[in-house]
């Protein structure tokens, strides 16, 4: 497949175009896989998410910085499965990379779903891998807030960063989506303003009260608009990082993301060839809908006529 050596070969446009593909959901998208999966699992991967404004796309921007600066090559992939309509309008308005985008070294790119089975939770790791398989040392995924289906998907990568500012309010946010468990490390953006202490104390309490040894996540103040804080963030992913390779949690997680993700596929693919038997057998539905059959039984017969799937 020429798109899966373009990609290979690191080519902007072959990638551009190989991401578009899994948007759409695209035929073709397994041939790609299958040529690019070998050839994955080399690059580290980050999550950013937090509440629209608090800074990630900046702090992304530093992040890319620091990498460039260790001769790092980088990908921003920025999603928003909210709003499957937004394209590359994302990245103009809220990516505030311009110092970077004449950096051959630096691809940054939008993504929002359109067709594909199983939405931007599934959408997102094949985008990650084809970046990864492209030879970019460094994925930075960016969410545009903290719905569920983005902090699924900030939190299928290595580490993941939870973004907080003074004043948001946001230690009820972080409670609320469930964050707290998959903060890696927790960054207190615009220190630069009032009320830093505060939120950093207050982060502090929480993670104290939902202590998950080993790793606890670090509270790093940054200032993404001045840099400052920067070396500091880049240290604390770095320890992480340390930290997964040397417990064997870096391996351990990305199997286990793995084969949660096939779960999600199969689940997907069985849901669509459910709904089409369903949808076929009126008889079914008849029996249903006279009590007949049983909600359980119709599924055990649904089950059975469940084709074993391609040879
Ligand atoms: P996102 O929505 O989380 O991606 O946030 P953005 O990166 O778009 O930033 C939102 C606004 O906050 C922009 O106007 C930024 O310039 C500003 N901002 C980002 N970082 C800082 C910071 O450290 N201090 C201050 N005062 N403003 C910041």
């Amino acid at each position: 497949m020429q798109l899966v050596e373009g990609v290979l070969e690191g080519e902007p446009r072959a990638i551009a175009r190989a991401i578009s593909m899994v948007e759409d959901g695209a035929p073709g998208l397994e041939d790609l896989s299958a040529g690019l999966f070998p050839h994955t699992g080399r690059a580290r991967t980050i999550g950013l998410t937090g509440s629209p404004g608090v800074g990630k796309s900046t702090l992304a921007g530093e992040l890319v910085r620091a990498a460039r600066e260790r001769d790092l090559s980088v990908a921003v992939l920025a999603i928003d499965p909210t709003s499957p309509f937004t394209g590359g309008a994302l990245l103009g308005d809220r990516l505030r990379m311009q110092a970077h985008a004449t950096d051959p070294g630096v691809f940054i790119r939008s993504m929002a779903t359109r067709g594909h089975l199983g939405g931007m939770a599934l959408a997102a790791p094949e985008a990650v891998r084809i970046l990864d398989a492209a030879g970019r040392d460094l994925v930075i995924v960016e969410t545009v807030g903290v719905g569920q289906a983005e902090v699924d998907v900030a939190a299928a990568t290595d580490t993941t960063l939870v973004v907080v500012a003074p004043g948001w309010g946001d230690h009820v946010q972080v409670a609320k989506a469930g964050i707290l468990e998959i903060a890696d490390v927790f960054v207190v953006n615009k220190a630069d303003r009032e009320g830093v202490e505060a939120a950093v104390r207050d982060l502090r309490q929480m993670i104290r009260m939902g202590a998950q040894a080993p790793w606890t996540p670090p509270v790093v103040q940054t200032a993404a608009a001045t840099g400052e804080g920067t070396e500091e963030l880049w240290d604390a992913i770095e320890e992480h990082r340390a930290h997964l390779e040397e417990t064997g949690a870096l391996e351990a997680g990305r199997r286990s993301r793995l084969v949660r993700e096939v779960e999600s596929l199969t689940a997907e693919r069985l849901r669509g060839e459910m709904r089409r038997l369903l949808a076929a057998d009126r008889e079914l539905a008849d029996a249903l809908a006279a009590r007949r059959v049983d909600p359980y039984r119709a599924a055990a017969i649904l089950m059975q006529r469940a084709p074993a799937g391609p040879a």
